[in-house]
């Protein structure tokens, strides 16, 4: 990133930020590739329900293989492609990878769950993404009842109403929505409670952040306020036993978390799927 000059001493010739930058731009265009290159690949984390143990569906999450930079992460590359209208093509990439995944598993014992693809606000604003949804279902009818889709919040987000209107025509089309991250964004109680929506999952902040064990209060309250909307509950980032524990105690419906599993290519996910299986069947 700097130059040497003769004595060693780093120079710089671009202020840090517009270095930043400048990577930024590099990453946007090659992302951009990436897409036609096959260099993105979706990773699957299970969901478990709390109450039976029982893997009831699982998350996907996207990963870049970059060549020369290796793994990148979505947290890195999506506010990258969120700056520009590729987030549109990322969005429908997911989706249709989600949709094939789907497919290759019916008829397996993975037919059972429901697959959760995260969408970003920035994409259900500008409404493409919408109708490619709603080419899906026509060409995959009942495709809309395996899929979840998770959008996070943030501030202001749901009084947008572009944001609430696609979230509406996705409802009416059938599909599960869930908002991602909740407690992190300061969604106001009345867009929360007319949202179209089935689940809520808590930030992992909440469950296995530095200041967890203060927040137990707080998990409840979040819980509760989700049922007295008639939201069932994810809590993501269990990674402890007693974390699962004490959400199910709290009626907490589904967990996600390292304790089960990290978020794993979709051949190592059916390997750990029929092992739970196993350990379900002998306890
Ligand atoms: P998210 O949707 O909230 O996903 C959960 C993140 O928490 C994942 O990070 C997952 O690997 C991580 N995680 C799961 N369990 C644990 C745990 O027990 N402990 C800890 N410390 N972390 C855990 P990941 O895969 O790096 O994704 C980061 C974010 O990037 C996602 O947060 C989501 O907002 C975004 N993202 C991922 N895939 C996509 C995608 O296909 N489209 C869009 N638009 N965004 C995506
Ligand atoms: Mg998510
Ligand atoms: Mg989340
Ligand atoms: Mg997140």
């Amino acid at each position: 990133h700097a130059k040497r000059d003769q004595a060693g001493e780093p120079v710089w010739f671009e202020s840090w930020m517009s270095e930043e930058y400048r990577e930024s731009v590099v990453l946007e265009a090659e992302l951009r590739e990436a897409i036609v290159k096959n260099e993105l690949q979706l990773f699957y984390q299970p969901q478990i329900n709390l109450k039976t143990g029982q893997v009831e569906g699982c998350e996907a999450l996207l990963r870049w293989f970059h060549p020369e930079r290796g793994m990148i992460s979505p947290a890195v590359f999506i506010p990258i492609a969120e700056r520009s209208m590729l987030i549109e093509e990322v969005g429908m990439w997911v989706v249709q990878e989600t949709v094939n995944q789907i497919r290759r598993w019916e008829q397996t014992p993975l037919a059972m769950l429901g697959v959760s693809a995260n969408l970003s606000v920035k994409e259900l604003a500008s409404g493409r993404i919408v109708d490619y949804l709603a080419d899906i279902r026509n060409e995959h009818p009942g495709i809309e009842r395996r899929m979840e889709l998770e959008i996070t919040e943030s501030f202001g987000v749901f009084s947008d109403k572009r944001v609430f209107d696609a979230l509406e025509s996705l409802h009416a089309m059938g599909y599960q929505l869930a908002i991602d991250d909740f407690g992190t964004g300061y969604s106001s109680l009345s867009y929360l409670s007319r949202l179209p929506i089935q689940r809520l999952k808590i930030d992992r902040s909440f469950i296995s952040g530095e200041d967890a064990c203060s927040n137990a209060p707080l998990i409840e309250t979040i819980i509760k306020l989700a049922h007295t909307l008639k939201y069932d509950v994810v809590a993501e980032g269990i990674e402890q036993l007693e974390q699962s524990e004490s959400l199910r105690k709290l009626d907490c419906e589904y967990g996600q978390g390292f304790y089960y599993s990290r978020p794993i290519p979709a051949d190592e996910f059916e390997v750990w799927f029929m092992q739970h299986q196993e350990t379900l069947k002998s306890s």
